[in-house]
């Protein structure tokens, strides 16, 4: 692992790819506007980067469409489609220095995880799907004599893949990975906070032997580049991550163009509960800390409401404040610091925000509470925790997507199942207790997507990642489950002369 230091050279040194990538080739947007990518750790330009509206979707897409309708991709057998996937995953590995910086400069994420955790999931992806394409076989019906009914998996076509900035490289992953694999096109509008490694990657992607036209990237504003590709006629589904306001305008986009096919990953309100009998009261409280101030709290599964048995409240409410003093903010590129800034001073202004409305609304402030390191320039803020919220607060209902819990205690299991579930989410929650049917009785009633028991955020490709309620529709990412979104089954009958079926 590099030093501070070397880190700071190592940024100077970097070479910033800045244009859209469509086609194989590097284009400035036709008007020729541009978007300052600005460094949240500092507040400076990083780099001007090509602002995609609707004419340079236009061109990426129809080149997406013809390398779909020629095949020079969704034709080329599994194996072959794997074998550049994986080779894409080599070479992130093997620029994971560049990389891990880009994605640290570009959102502030602490440079320690951004390869441990951002590059790692993302190379897993490519690699994971690449291996398994040539895996998977296709079905017959069981009919009688007569008929042969052939069910076949075909790729959809062009698929838009729009992305949030907190995880950008993991999350474009998570759509590319399955959509290539599956023998797509791709047009990409990365968030405008984050564009720097998803531009990088394509031209990795390239290197790797994915034909041109295969995977575009546009960078730009979401009311622009965003709609516009949702929009579009020629754009068979959208695979999209980001806020659920957004996600409800591309079902309208959909029903406004084409019927695109719709895939949302969207917000969170993650309840963890923590029963008196939790195994292990130490761990339990550590990851309180982690489920929401890991990555600033700019996670969509953030346990953002901690729901504690009355009987330990004041403990855990301690245990908390404590565990929160670990997580105060420092520069991302130095290799010690665990939490960064907010992504930008937009970001910064909607959670200094809700943390005023916290306090207005009556909740107990036990740490934090306010912008930090001014000095840099940076959007940092310092971990923050209420005590005493009420679930009607509003802190308790918005999603923050920053450093900000808010605890609410609860009398028995029964109130702590209706606190948890009286939220218009549905993402994940967690679980703490050493009662095994409470435990399953509790996975069960709780409307989650995923749900952890005495751990948080346990992960892996191999299990699907998404939400129930207004935390997302349409399918899941990773996983095999993940090709369901990319693929069209069809049904082919064959006649095969005896009659009947
Ligand atoms: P966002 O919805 O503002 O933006 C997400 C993407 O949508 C960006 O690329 C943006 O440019 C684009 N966009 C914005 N307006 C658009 C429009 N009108 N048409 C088309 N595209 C448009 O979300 P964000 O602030 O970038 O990300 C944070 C949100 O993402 C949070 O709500 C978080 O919970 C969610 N998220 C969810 C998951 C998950 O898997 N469920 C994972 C990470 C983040």
């Amino acid at each position: 692992m590099k030093t501070l230091t070397e880190w700071q050279a190592a940024a100077a040194d970097l070479e910033v790819r800045t244009r859209a990538f469509i086609d194989g080739s590097w284009a400035d947007a036709a008007d020729g506007s541009t978007f300052s990518c600005i460094n949240p750790a500092t507040g400076a330009s990083i780099a001007q980067v090509t602002a995609g509206d609707v004419e340079d979707v236009n061109r990426a897409v129809a080149a997406a469409r013809t390398a779909f309708d020629d095949g020079r991709w969704r034709n080329m057998a599994p194996r072959a489609r794997g074998q550049r996937l994986i080779k894409l995953a080599d070479l992130i590995v093997e620029h994971a220095d560049e990389l891990q910086l880009l994605e640290t400069l570009d959102i502030g994420k602490p440079i320690r995880y951004t390869r441990r955790v951002d590059l790692e999931q993302a190379q897993t992806n490519y690699r994971w799907f690449g291996e398994a394409i040539d895996k998977l076989y296709d079905d017959i019906s069981p009919t009688g004599p007569g008929t042969i009914g052939l069910i076949t998996r075909e790729p959809v076509g062009v698929v838009g893949a729009i992305t949030p900035w907190n995880f950008p490289m993991m999350i474009s992953a998570w759509k590319l990975a399955p959509a290539l694999a599956a023998g797509n096109s791709v047009v990409l509008k990365p968030a405008e906070q984050s564009p720097l490694t998803a531009l990088r990657i394509a031209e990795l992607a390239a290197e790797a032997g994915i034909p041109d036209g295969v995977l575009n990237v546009v960078p730009g504003m979401g009311e622009t580049a965003g709609k516009a590709l949702a929009l579009h006629m020629d754009v068979d589904a959208v695979a999209f991550t980001g806020s659920t306001a957004v996600g409800k305008l591309l079902l309208q986009y959909a029903g406004q163009s084409n019927m695109k096919r719709i895939s949302l990953e969207t917000g969170g309100k993650t309840p963890n509960l923590i029963f008196a009998d939790a195994p292990d009261m130490r761990f339990a409280v550590n990851a309180v800390g982690f489920s929401i101030f890991w990555n600033t709290g700019e996670m969509c599964v953030a346990g953002s409401r901690l729901l504690v048995d009355r009987t330990i409240y004041d403990e855990v409410v301690e245990g908390v404040k404590g565990v929160a003093a670990d997580w105060q903010p420092g520069d991302p590129l130095d290799p010690a610091t665990k939490a960064g800034p907010v992504v930008d001073e937009a970001q910064l202004a909607t959670v200094t925000g809700y943390i005023d409305r916290g306090v207005d609304e009556g909740a107990r402030l036990v740490a934090g509470g306010r912008r930090t390191l001014t000095e840099t320039g940076g959007y940092f803020v310092e971990p923050t925790v209420f005590a005493d919220v009420d679930n009607a607060m509003t802190i308790a209902r918005e999603e923050i997507f920053g450093p900000v819990l808010g605890i609410i205690p609860f009398d028995n299991e029964d109130e702590a199942l209706r606190i948890a579930n009286d939220t218009t989410y549905g993402l994940s929650a967690a679980v703490w207790t050493s009662n095994l049917a409470r435990a399953h009785r509790l996975a069960r009633e709780l409307r989650a997507g995923t749900v952890w028991v005495n751990n948080f955020d346990q992960a892996d490709i191999t299990a699907p990642f998404g939400g129930f309620k207004e935390s997302g529709s349409g399918g899941k990412d990773k996983s095999i489950w993940a090709l369901d979104k990319y693929t069209n089954l069809k049904t082919t009958w064959i006649n095969i002369g005896k009659g009947g079926r």
